[in-house]
């Protein structure tokens, strides 16, 4: 049993001061009570316990990236990011494509977890038949346009027909949204005009790349009848797509987007390239000004070695690390009084609960899953490359001095984090409620 006292607990009704108890995994009691003799005990100083933060959107690069990220080096970059829960992405190599690799995958995990983890299931132009058969998955990843491995669905034919076994088999849909037709075609102009400089990035994948394949998916999912979440959403454009939905589209939006703007580029050059790019001051204060109509923040976690991001920008892959800078960056937010604390627990703990269906995740009430991250609002630090413990060793977010930290991370009602010293993986494979039939 371990016991958490001296705590400002973030209930569902409001914070609430005492003591937490867990026991076997679960959060068992809430508030001013005799506590039981215990195991472990930890003093929150009057420090906020959050529910444990999820991130719904990280690339952890096993099987195939371990040159770039290992499970056990970013499963403890999520625990001192006070993230507890991740949903891994299928663009490894190879790819998580069918239940046999979903069944290598559990197993390559297994028992190297610092974190929960649940994974997502990726789209091929021919696997209809293979995501029948898959169980317990987060969703199913269809990548529109070309990213970083080979995923790609880019024939309408064959998107209906995996929203058609999506739908058959009651999983969610997400979709990574950019055109890849229009890619290639601005990539050629670009290459023939003789651009190699990382700030053509947005140019090539322009908003319009962007919100066109946002719309399709949203108009194919509405036919179809799909539950559809749209990753990392960057444009004016796609918020439009969202908000015409009227809620039966949701949406993420990432920290790189909502706080970095296209001229990181010539600051930081392939450091700050990721798909989709960094957009406009105009784009960037939209994503703020609509922070309602966004589901969920997640960080598309997908980190690169430094030597390969100091290529030439055409051959430097994109993406940027992320999963022990997302709380952090969020809370900074609310010391800065642009959102509120309950923004934060509303996008990174309540709606990926919903959205991803983790009903006793993301939330502090008895008998929930024990998973709570300490948070000290009054630490402030500078983020510094020195301190990234992702295996890549980078952040674009190098100099923000932030303010509001997790100090302690929780996982199955076991410290897996307390103040820069890591524990057990004790991080386990999470239960979707969304599947077969429901
Ligand atoms: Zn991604």
């Amino acid at each position: 049993m371990l016991l958490i006292d001296n705590a400002r607990i973030f209930t569902p009704q409001g914070i609430v001061e005492g003591s937490i108890l867990c026991k076997d995994g679960e959060i068992v009691k809430i508030g001013s009570f005799e506590p039981p003799e215990v195991e472990d005990t930890i003093n929150a100083h009057g420090n906020v316990v959050l529910p444990g933060i999820i991130d719904s959107h990280v690339h952890f690069r096993e099987p195939g990236g371990d040159h770039k990220e290992t499970w056990e080096t970013a499963s403890r970059a999520a625990a001192k990011g006070g993230v507890t829960t991740v949903l891994d992405m299928p663009n490894t190599s190879p790819p998580l494509t069918t239940v046999k690799r979903l069944a290598d995958k559990r197993a390559m995990v297994r028992g190297r977890s610092y974190v929960n983890y649940g994974f997502h299931f990726g789209a091929t132009p021919t696997n209809a038949e293979e995501i029948l058969l898959a169980d317990n998955i987060a969703s199913v990843k269809v990548y529109m346009g070309s990213t970083t491995g080979d995923l790609l669905v880019d024939d309408d034919g064959a998107l209906y027909t995996i929203f058609k076994a999506a739908k058959q088999a009651g999983f969610l849909v997400m979709v990574h949204a950019e055109n890849e037709a229009l890619i290639k075609k601005l990539t050629a102009d670009a290459k023939k005009a003789g651009h190699n400089s990382p700030s053509i990035h947005p140019r090539i994948r322009d908003n319009v790349v962007a919100a066109e394949a946002s719309s399709r998916a949203a108009i194919i999912s509405k036919s179809v009848g799909n539950r559809l979440h749209i990753a990392h959403i960057s444009t004016r454009q796609e918020l439009n797509v969202v908000r015409l939905s009227n809620g039966r589209v949701t949406c993420e939006a990432t920290p790189h987007h909502l706080l970095l703007e296209e001229d990181a580029l010539e600051s930081m050059g392939n450091f700050a390239k990721m798909n989709p790019p960094l957009r406009s001051d105009a784009d960037r204060r939209a994503l703020w000004r609509q922070f309602a109509n966004i589901t969920t923040v997640a960080t598309d976690h997908a980190p690169h070695t430094r030597s390969e991001k100091q290529k030439d920008y055409w051959e430097a892959p994109a993406g940027v690390p992320g999963v022990e800078t997302l709380l952090p960056l969020m809370l900074n937010e609310v010391s800065r009084g642009r959102i509120e604390l309950g923004d934060v627990v509303e996008k990174l703990c309540y709606a990926p609960a919903r959205v991803f269906g983790l009903p006793t995740k993301g939330k502090i009430v008895e008998g929930c899953d024990a998973d709570l991250t300490i948070i000290d609002m009054n630490l402030t630090k500078v983020i510094d490359d020195s301190s990234i413990v992702s295996k890549c060793g980078w952040s674009p977010f190098c100099g923000f001095r932030v303010r509001g930290w997790p100090v302690t991370t929780i996982v199955n009602g076991q410290i897996v984090y307390n103040k820069a010293n890591f524990f057990e993986p004790v991080g386990k494979e999470v239960r979707f409620s969304h599947q077969k039939g429901v």
